[in-house]
C-alpha cells in the first residue's frame, strides 16, 4: 500500500510515518479485553519516560484532543476555596481562563504581552499578594505565536509559595527535551498527534500521582473529566473507564517505538534543522519574523504579512495544498501573521522543497515581499 506524503507545517495534527499510520490496521478487538489493557500498561509508563519521571509520577490517558487535559487539570487539581493563577502570554492560556470561567473557579488572570515570554518576577509578585492560590497554570510554548516559556523558573516560584505548578506541554511534549523534575513541574499534558507523531483522539496528563490521590478530596466539578477518577479506574483495573480510542493506541505504540528508537536528542536536533531551514528560506525571500528569535521555542515561526496588497494567504494556502504542502493563520492577537511549524516526521530537505513551491506561488500571484514599516 502506497499513502500519498503531506508535508504538514501546521502545528498539529503532524506528518507521520506510514508504519504509524499503518498499525491501526489491526484485528478487531473489544478494548476490555486483557490484552487491550496490557498495551495501555506499557504505553503509560512509556509516556512518563519521555519526560523522564520517576516512580514518583504516573500518566493519565483519556479519549479527546489536547484541549481535554487542560480542562481536567484545571478542573480537578483546585481544591475547594483557593484560586488559580495563570501566567498568561497567549492564546493557549486564555483558552485555560475560559475554561475557569466556564466552571466558575475562582482565578487570577495574569496578563502578559503576547510577543514575549512570561515576566517570572510578576508571577512571584502575584503569590506574594495573593497567599490563597494553590494552583500555578501556565503553556509551555504558546503555539499561537511561537514564544517559549521559562518554566523552570515558573515552577520554582510556584513551589516557593507552595503551589501545585500545573503547564501545557502540548505542543513541546517528545520535541524540545522536558524533564519533569528539574523542571519543577507537577503536572504536564499533551496529546498523541503532534510531538509523538501519532495519530488524533488520545490525550494524557503526567504528573504526581500523591497529588492526584490527594485530589480525591477536592470538589468533583466534572464526572467525565475528573483527573483522579480516571487515575482510580486505570489503578483498578487497567482500563480507561471509558471507551478509549482503540486504533490511536496502536498508532501511538508504534510512534513511541519509533520515537525511543531515534532518540531525544536526535530527534531534538531534526526539528531544529527544520526550524532552522525555514528561517532560511523565510529570509531568502525576505520575510519578517513577528517574534524576536531568542524568544521561539524553536518549532514555530510567525511570519508577518507582506505589505503588498496581491498577497493573499488563503490563495497561498490553497496553491501549496494542493501541491502537498500545509500552511497555517497566525494566532497572535490582531497582529497580520501565518504560521510554518517544525512538528511532525519531516526533514530540511522538505523545507527546501516547501520553499520552491512557495516562491513558485509568491511569483504567480506577483506578490512583491516588502515592509513599509
Ligand atoms: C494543540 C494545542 C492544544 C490542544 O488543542 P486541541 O485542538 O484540543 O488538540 C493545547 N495546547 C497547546 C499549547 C497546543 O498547541
Amino acid at each position: 500500500m502506497t499513502i500519498k506524503r503531506n508535508v504538514l507545517l501546521n502545528p498539529g495534527p503532524a506528518t507521520t510515518t506510514d508504519t504509524v499510520k499503518l498499525a491501526q490496521v489491526v484485528p478487531d478487538i473489544c478494548p476490555r479485553e486483557k490484552d487491550f489493557a496490557g498495551l495501555m500498561k506499557g504505553l503509560r509508563r512509556d509516556i512518563v519516560r519521555i519526560v523522564h519521571g520517576d516512580e514518583r509520577y504516573t500518566s493519565v490517558l483519556f479519549c479527546g484532543s489536547g484541549t481535554l487535559n487542560m480542562d481536567v487539570c484545571l478542573n480537578s487539581l483546585l481544591p475547594e476555596g483557593k484560586k488559580i493563577l495563570v501566567a498568561n502570554n497567549g492564546a493557549y492560556s486564555s483558552r485555560a481562563v475560559e475554561i475557569c470561567e466556564a466552571y466558575g473557579l475562582p482565578h487570577i488572570n495574569l496578563k502578559m504581552p503576547v510577543e514575549q515570554p512570561v515576566d517570572v518576577d510578576a508571577v512571584e509578585k502575584t503569590l506574594v499578594d495573593n497567599p490563597d492560590i494553590a494552583v500555578v497554570y501556565t503553556t509551555h510554548h504558546e503555539t499561537g505565536s511561537g514564544v517559549l516559556n521559562p518554566i523552570r523558573e515558573i515552577g520554582a516560584a510556584a513551589h516557593r509559595h507552595g503551589c501545585t505548578f500545573i503547564v501545557d506541554t502540548t505542543s513541546t511534549y517528545a520535541m524540545r527535551p522536558i524533564n519533569i523534575i528539574e523542571d519543577n513541574v507537577d503536572f504536564l499534558m499533551a496529546s498523541a498527534q503532534k510531538g509523538l507523531q501519532s495519530m488524533t483522539g488520545l490525550s494524557f496528563v503526567v504528573g504526581r500521582e500523591d497529588l492526584i490521590r490527594a485530589s480525591a478530596a477536592f470538589p468533583k466539578r466534572s464526572y467525565y473529566c475528573n483527573l483522579f477518577l480516571q487515575y482510580d479506574y486505570f489503578e483498578k483495573t487497567g482500563e480507561m473507564h471509558f471507551t478509549p480510542p482503540v486504533q490511536t493506541v496502536y498508532a501511538t505504540i508504534q510512534a513511541l517505538k519509533e520515537y525511543f528508537s531515534e532518540g531525544e536528542t536526535a530527534k531534538w536536533a531534526r526539528h531544529t534543522r527544520v526550524f532552522e531551514a525555514i528561517h532560511k528560506g523565510l529570509a531568502d525571500l525576505g520575510f519578517r519574523n513577528l517574534i524576536k528569535r531568542e524568544y521561539q521555542s524553536g518549532l514555530v515561526v510567525s511570519v508577518c504579512y507582506p505589505d503588498d496588497p496581491n498577497w493573499n494567504f488563503e490563495k497561498v494556502h490553497d496553491y501549496c495544498y494542493e501541491r502537498g504542502f500545509t500552511i497555517y493563520p497566525g494566532k497572535v492577537g490582531s497582529a497580520k501573521t501565518f504560521r510554518l511549524c517544525a512538528l511532525g516526521q519531516i526533514d530540511a530537505p522538505d523545507i527546501v522543497e516547501f520553499f520552491k513551491v512557495f516562491k513558485n506561488a509568491i511569483d504567480s500571484f506577483g506578490i512583491q515581499v516588502r515592509y513599509d514599516s
